[in-house]
């Protein structure tokens, strides 16, 4: 994709303003070099249909926030569980999604309750990850890297391993005779203190399918560095870090994620714009933290819907994910939540293409920016590049 040249054609001077401005700016300036030739590049917004077709990468899924609404309303039946406002599938879907929608992200939390509480037993996890696996697929998701805290599934005595092996089985039941690959991460709780037993346990599933680690939950108060020793387990073993930051809490958490505990990549990400300023040319400014993450290429797995629903954006309209696409950080885009937020990947480019524009262009830099940043090893993203992703994206820029 280096047909693109977004940088700003003279170094800004100083700072002022803030990320908003920033980008302002740069919509005032036309960022795009020319295309090829008319038909054979897809131009325009991209229409749902399109979005599905194409082949999608996803870094950034929760298993206990994807849940198909009956699927969690029968085990609901079957674990004796009666905490569910409504047995109908659509209400039910409605008002998980009305709770999460809160701006708050430790409310959007709270409607974890329900999905948690079924997923407690083997049967329960290998039907969920199968089935996340097959509507992952049906989206048109080629690779998937899907997470879970297996401490939150032990209620009903399985131990760690077992909630793992469950959602491996889950996975290559799901994916059977399907164009998808799915890894898991394994998820730590910041709020909790098994952060290392969690680390330990990832290492433990690494040749079956587990990709890395990775620490979720309220932000604000349990920075990353309080699991320190987690994250050196995991890079003593040479193994994947990815941690929520910058979601509900600003630039020490992601500080802190890079510089102490070895992220490779954000979940989210998005505060980062508080280190983007405008200069008196009304060109971005990026502080030295914003530099860092750019120039590292740093994946930010972002979830617009989900930063909305949580305040971490005011809208999609304004979501930072346009500035940092533009100035070409490693974006990435992604559900967070699916049952949650109402969303799937094509629903989720569907709305960042109304809103800003994109194109199949976009929709492949945006998936290539994924599949770069996967945690599986070089040869299998190199393998899905060129031979899944790029020839897709070809025969659909042709038959557009
Ligand atoms: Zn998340």
């Amino acid at each position: 994709m280096s047909r693109r040249d977004l940088r700003p054609s003279r170094p800004p001077r100083r700072r002022g303003g803030n990320g908003r401005d920033a980008i302002a700016g740069l919509g005032a300036r036309r960022l795009r070099t020319p295309r090829g030739p008319p038909g054979l590049y897809a131009l325009g917004v991209l229409t749902i249909e399109t979005i599905r077709r194409a082949p999608k990468v996803l870094l950034h899924d929760h298993l206990d926030g994807g849940l198909r609404p009956a699927t969690l309303v029968e085990l609901a039946r079957d674990a004796g569980y009666h905490g569910l406002p409504t047995e109908d599938p659509g209400e039910l879907a409605e008002i998980i999604r009305r709770g999460a929608d809160r701006k708050s992200l430790e409310l959007y939390l709270e409607t974890f309750a329900h999905t948690v509480a079924v997923m407690q037993t083997r049967d329960a996890i290998v039907r969920v990850a199968a089935e996340c696996a097959e509507d992952l697929a049906a989206d048109g998701i080629v690779y998937a890297e899907v997470r879970h805290a297996p401490e939150l599934s032990t209620e009903r005595g399985m131990s760690l391993d077992e909630v793992v092996e469950a959602i491996l089985e889950g996975f290559r039941r799901g994916s059977e005779g399907r164009a998808i690959t799915v890894r898991f991460i394994a998820t730590a709780m910041r709020t909790a203190a098994r952060s290392l037993e969690i680390a330990r346990l990832a290492v433990r599933h690494r040749d079956e399918g587990v990709v890395g680690f990775d620490i979720a939950g309220a932000e604000a108060g349990f920075p990353p560095s309080r699991h320190l020793d987690a994250f050196q387990l995991i890079q003593h073993e040479n193994f994947h870090i990815t941690i929520h930051a910058g979601e509900s809490f600003g630039l020490p958490s992601i500080w802190e994620a890079l510089q102490w505990c070895g992220a490779e990549r954000l979940g989210h990400g998005v505060r980062i714009v508080d280190d983007i300023s405008t200069g008196p040319d009304g060109q971005p400014v990026l502080g030295r933290l914003a530099a860092y993450v750019r120039d590292r290429r740093v994946p930010l797995e972002m979830c617009p819907s989900s930063n909305v629903h949580t305040g971490a954006a005011a809208s999609i309209e304004t979501h930072p994910f346009e500035l940092l696409r533009r100035l070409r950080f490693r974006v990435t885009v992604n559900t967070d939540n699916r049952l949650m937020s109402g969303v799937t990947l094509s629903s989720e480019f569907a709305l960042l293409a109304g809103a800003f524009g994109l194109d199949l262009d976009d929709l492949e830099w945006l998936t290539l920016n994924a599949m770069k940043s996967a945690f599986c090893h070089f040869d299998e993203r190199l393998a899905l590049i060129n031979g899944a992703i790029k020839p897709a994206y070809a025969r659909l820029r042709y038959a557009l």
